[in-house]
């Protein structure tokens, strides 16, 4: 059994760890053709963020792969696989419950981080990408890599989720996490300057993160930074 779950754990790390260089991949590479040279002068700098990041995906595939075995093998967790288990607006609710829940944790976890001592223990690493690139999606001190690894494998055990909507929440998790970083917007500005850009975060709102440290802590969602009176606006990118 402790083997199954051993290697439960090593396959999820190395799902999570093929999973940030495909999608970290991918951007930094749209990246080059929509933004030749963005990252010029940072090789030393990305194979940093490659390294934490390889080590993050260690520290986030080990809970969710025992989760993952608990699931499978002891019916642990609310994930459902019959669609019809629950009303089907529950899928798009318990998505955007997820991300809500995440979201809610972030920011507090983050802004906790901001603290100095906490700083320089636990947020320092994501911080020395100056600026970040596609690769720092994962950049993380392993500290702050657990107290991100334990959220998703905790709702599981408190909301019900149907797998293809978990799914889904891992999804945007991933593309936001290395697009919120990449120094470019994707989104159009319509988008990302309308209404609803005034609730959602891109990388425009990021980047105001990593230029002036103390703003913007919100993962997905500016509502609790906006409440908090610690959202700052959108940040500018040197280049578009
Ligand atoms: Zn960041
Ligand atoms: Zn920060």
């Amino acid at each position: 059994m402790i083997a199954a779950i051993l290697l439960s754990a090593l396959a999820m790390s190395a799902i999570v760890a093929v999973r940030y260089l495909l999608a970290s991949g991918g951007f930094a590479w749209a990246t080059k053709l929509r933004q030749p040279g963005l990252y010029a002068g940072q090789r030393g700098q990305i194979g940093r963020e490659i390294g934490w990041s390889l080590a993050s995906a260690g520290i986030y595939g080990a809970p969710a792969g025992i989760v993952a075995w608990g699931w499978r093998q002891r019916g642990w967790t609310r994930i459902y696989d019959d669609v019809h288990a629950f009303p089907l607006w529950w899928l798009p609710v318990s998505v955007l419950l997820y991300l809500l829940a995440h979201d809610t944790w972030f920011y507090w976890t983050h802004r906790a981080m901001h603290a100095p001592r906490a700083f320089k223990a636990m947020h320092a690493v994501h911080h020395a990408s100056r600026p970040p690139t596609a690769w720092a999606a994962m950049s993380f001190h392993p500290s702050e890599a657990l107290s991100g690894a334990i959220v998703i494998p905790a709702l599981v055990f408190l909301v019900p989720i149907h797998v293809g909507a978990l799914g889904v929440v891992l999804s945007i998790m991933t593309v936001m996490g290395v697009t919120n970083h990449m120094g470019w917007e994707m989104f159009p500005k319509r988008l990302v300057e309308g209404p609803a850009g005034r609730w959602l975060i891109t990388a425009s709102h990021h980047q105001r993160h990593h230029e002036q440290y103390r703003c913007n802590y919100g993962l997905y969602f500016r509502h609790w930074d906006r409440l908090c009176g610690t959202d700052k606006g959108l940040g500018r990118f040197g280049k578009v």
